[in-house]
């Protein structure tokens, strides 16, 4: 390959890069990004996995993409034992140099490996490759920005309106009954008299109350959980495979860390929390408005409370 690409080369590239940034998922463009690469390379083979440095109980590092049976258990250990100081690193097997990348999925804090394996890596294929992973890198960082809100660093409305179509496209969604104790929920979370405190002290003060309530979101659920910032003062959780005998203590357990919160300057504050099952509902706005109504019913009722959809159906409170 000349150490100058020509304008066909170039052509190449920038069809690449086109391609790449397409996208806008993480997921499939680290799959562009797999694949583009091997085709610019010519003959290079590639895989992708998932959670490479996953320990305990969530050990299991899986392939995303590419053939199972070619890729060495000793790469996948070599890539685990790579240091996170070190983006990329070139290791020889079986006669194969394999390239090792490793990505970090901003979405889930898990750290990805991409490999390319070619019997020989010239110096300018090389630098092509890294290229490819920068471009990807600083596009993962635009898209990472691009899903959150500013003030909270929470997801905004647009990753919910994402998530909701990624639900919304799930085959028989709603008729799904996979697990007869777990369920997946939807909680609407506002502020009690957000006003009062904006206009009490301010709305600087009212901007500090929303961070810390956002920590504490962040503090009480897990990982898994995803938090939305939907509005000014409201929020949304996405809650997936909860236990059902437990939803309603974590979102209690949220509500009870915020009353017991001593926010600087205005003292206490308290939230209203409204929640739903969405497995059951028929589309993603039908469980937005039951969890709406719950949380109507907590403000119509007091307020600082947590309420379910169903059960106040069930109680004939709501209909
Ligand atoms: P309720 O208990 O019924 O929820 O009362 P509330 O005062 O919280 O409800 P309302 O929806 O009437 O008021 C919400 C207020 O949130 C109005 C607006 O001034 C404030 N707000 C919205 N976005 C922001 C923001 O980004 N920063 C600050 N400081 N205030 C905001
Ligand atoms: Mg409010
Ligand atoms: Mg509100």
């Amino acid at each position: 390959m000349p150490a100058v690409p020509n304008v066909d080369r170039a052509h190449e590239v920038i069809e690449s890069i086109v391609s790449l940034t397409e996208q806008r998922d993480q997921r499939s463009l680290e799959q562009s990004l797999l694949t583009t690469v091997a085709e610019m390379l010519g003959n290079a083979e590639g895989w992708l996995l998932d959670n490479l440095t996953g320990t305990g109980e969530d050990a299991a590092c899986t392939l995303l993409h590419g053939e199972a049976a070619t890729l060495p258990q000793w790469i996948i250990d070599q890539g685990r034992a790579q240091p996170a100081s070190d983006p990329f690193n070139l290791v020889e097997h079986d006669g194969r140099i394999y390239l090792l990348a490793r990505l970090a999925d901003t979405g889930i804090g898990r750290v990805h490996l991409l490999v390319l394996a070619q019997p020989s890596w010239p110096d300018a294929e090389l630098q092509l490759a890294l290229g490819m992973i920068r471009v990807y890198q600083n596009f993962v960082a635009l898209l990472s920005d691009s899903e959150k809100d500013t003030l909270t660093g929470l997801y905004n409305r647009r990753k919910l309106e994402m998530a909701f179509k990624a639900i919304a496209a799930q085959p028989a969604w709603g008729r799904r009954q996979k697990d007869q104790r777990n369920g997946d929920y939807l909680a609407i979370l506002d502020l009690d008299r957000f006003k009062r405190i904006n206009d009490g002290y301010g709305h600087l003060v009212g901007d500090e109350v929303l961070l810390v309530f956002a920590n504490i979101l962040r503090r009480t659920l897990r990982d898994s959980d995803q938090i939305f910032r939907h509005g000014g003062e409201e929020f949304v959780a996405l809650l997936r495979e909860t236990p059902n005998d437990s939803i309603e203590d974590v979102l209690e357990r949220i509500r009870r860390n915020v009353e017991q919160h001593a926010f600087t300057q205005v003292g206490t504050v308290t939230v209203s929390i409204g929640f739903a099952r969405l497995d059951g509902c028929a589309s993603p706005v039908d469980v937005m408005s039951k969890a709406d109504r719950a949380l109507g019913y907590a403000k119509d009722h007091g307020r600082n409370q947590v309420r379910e959809f169903e059960s106040l159906v069930n109680q004939h409170l709501l209909e």
